[in-house]
């Protein structure tokens, strides 16, 4: 199964991609996570990546395409994947299917995470991420059981340079400005699925997984 989750920054893509990869046992693809990781490696992709980063501004799409078809010749999305924080636009979202038809692959599922501004400002300002295994927690909404580690894996928890008001604004502006076109596209496509995503985390996941099971066979989920 090949599923794509978009919505804005703190939609809860990255939560819900991460719950749902566990749940079907499939690869959770993250273009912000592999960016970031090539941050911290300190590779010329990252070297380019990260002005773009630190400003809320997209990278390139010829720098994530590049990345991101790497990551496709891998064996393990053979039997599948989630995909989040790609495609960002049109464009984007043109070369995704480019990149699959060469591969004999095709999507199966758009699942958009319909969010309010309020919610993912509120979501983004106390996110916390943890170094080690890159789960998500929340100041606020889901706290560490211990201040500054991490439940899963005792890594520590830190706060994404991304994540500033001045920051989160300019991502919220640079994904409105592109969404429509790509909502259009995966509509037309008869693949877009909307999912009201304000709720809490599991509740969210819930309303993903009935609908998976609503529309297909997904024995799995
Ligand atoms: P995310 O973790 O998805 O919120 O992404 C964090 C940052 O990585 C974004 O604000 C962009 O600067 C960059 N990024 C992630 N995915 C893409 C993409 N598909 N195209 C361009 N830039 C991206």
């Amino acid at each position: 199964m090949r599923i794509i989750l978009l919505g804005p920054p703190g939609a809860g893509k990255g939560t819900q991609a991460k719950a749902m990869a566990r749940r079907l046992e499939l690869p959770h693809i993250s273009t912000g996570d592999l960016l970031r990781q090539n941050v911290s490696e300190g590779t010329s992709l990252g070297k380019q990546a990260k002005g773009f980063m630190n400003k809320g501004m997209l990278v390139p799409d010829e720098l994530v395409a590049r990345m991101l078809s790497a990551r496709f010749k891998q064996q393990d999305i053979k039997k599948g994947f989630m995909l989040d924080g790609y495609p960002r636009n049109l464009a984007q979202a043109r070369t995704l299917a480019d990149m699959l038809k060469d591969g004999g692959m095709k999507i199966d599922a758009v699942i958009y995470l319909d969010t309010s501004e309020s919610v993912v400002i509120q979501r983004l300002g106390g996110r916390l991420v943890c170094k080690s295994c890159g789960a998500n927690f929340h100041i606020k909404n889901m706290p560490p059981k211990v201040k500054g580690v991490c439940d899963n894996c005792g890594g520590a928890l830190y706060q994404r340079a991304d994540d500033n008001e001045a920051t989160i604004k300019n991502r919220l502006n640079v994904y409105e400005k592109e969404v429509s076109g790509l909502i259009e596209y995966y509509r037309k496509a008869g693949l877009l699925q909307r999912v009201p995503a304000d709720e809490d985390a599991p509740l969210v996941l819930d309303k993903i997984v009935k609908l998976l099971q609503r529309n297909n066979d997904f024995s799995k989920v």
